[in-house]
């Protein structure tokens, strides 16, 4: 009769699922067990992990949003969503709302029917057609909201001597409107080093009549290069996120070039590219959209997440990537 860990191995077999619970700080070993069984032993283990990873999301979402400082590093990636993450507006939407509002309303009654960024293209020939400009485009793109504490966190954490940090701006918009907005916001220096090494967005230009001429990352089919990107997490076709991403870290030296990724995000899109972060990373995510939506309901996330809401918040926590103590009193204002 043999034995394994003192049971008769033709009743008894090793079989994944079950996942001891620590309680951190406490040194006294395991607390309990969650187990699941039913499915294969892989699964039976994942479905355990996922569902304690939502709930450790959520007990994130409910502890106060200062806890928790990050350390300083030496070297570090931030990657930046442009829409609802560095910049406090959605720009696709945002033309539209600024000089032709009824289109607008249009291409919401539309987006459920088409693919978001030929919707997109589709509704600048529309804008075109009705007389509008490229300069008129460009000044909607000038007087989109973008927040000071962002610019002031941005220019801060790229001018530290602490920790060398390179910047990466990833987006579903497009190369003329980040271009035009970064330009006015003094984040893209006309000489000089930039402060975003890459640039990855939808290619645009204005063609001579002065329409805006806007294109998928990942040509659509029918076009020169085009291909599927083959993303299973449910990106859209003209990009996905966490490709780019991984194809970023492997231009710049690896995954190893970086002791710490943070990731700036809002989107449902940002899921897929928040999901290839490890352990030492960190997320940085907007409340109430959604990215939290599918961080919560679809779990899966290694990375640390801090959740912020308002825009001037991200100053604080871009302050802490390089030490800077966000709760502090300007000196001279101590009370004594
Ligand atoms: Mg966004
Ligand atoms: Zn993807």
């Amino acid at each position: 009769m043999p034995l394994d860990g003192g049971l008769d191995t033709k009743e008894y077999a090793a079989h994944g699922g079950a996942v001891p619970i620590h309680v951190a700080g406490n040194g006294s070993g395991p607390v309990a067990v969650a187990v699941v069984s039913g499915l294969k032993q892989e699964e039976d283990h994942r479905l355990v992990v996922d569902a304690l990873r939502k709930v450790i999301a959520k007990q994130q979402l409910a502890a106060p949003r200062t806890a928790g400082r990050l350390s300083l590093v030496k070297k570090q990636l931030i990657v930046f969503d442009f829409d609802w993450s560095l910049a406090d507006q959605d720009t696709d939407r945002w033309v539209h709302e600024a000089l032709a509002p009824h289109l607008r309303r249009r291409m919401k009654s539309l987006k459920p029917h088409m693919q978001f960024t030929d919707l997109c293209a589709m509704m600048l020939r529309e804008l075109h057609a009705e007389g509008k400009t490229p300069e008129q485009i460009k000044d909607a793109m000038r007087a989109l909201p973008f927040h000071p504490g962002m610019v002031r966190g941005v220019k801060a954490l790229k001018a530290s001597k602490l920790v060398d940090t390179t910047f990466f701006l990833l987006s579903n918009s497009n190369t003329v409107y980040i271009d035009t907005i970064l330009t006015e916001q003094g984040l893209q220096p006309p000489t000089g080093p930039q402060i975003f090494t890459e640039i990855v967005t939808n290619p645009a230009r204005f063609l001579p009549s002065g329409l805006l001429e806007l294109k998928r990352r990942v040509p659509a089919p029918g076009e020169p290069g085009s291909r599927e990107h083959g993303c299973a997490v449910g990106c859209s076709a003209n990009m996905c996120k966490g490709e780019e991403l991984d194809a970023f870290i492997a231009r710049h030296g690896g995954r190893q070039a970086f002791e710490r990724i943070i990731y700036v995000g809002d989107g449902g899109n940002d899921f897929c590219p928040v999901l290839r972060l490890g352990a030492q990373d960190v997320a940085f995510v907007r409340l109430h959209r959604g990215l939290q939506k599918r961080i919560l309901s679809e779990g899966g996330i290694q990375a640390a997440i801090r959740w912020w809401a308002g825009a001037w918040e991200m100053e604080g926590l871009l302050g802490e990537l390089h030490g800077v103590d966000p709760t502090a009193e300007p000196a001279g204002r101590q009370e004594h």
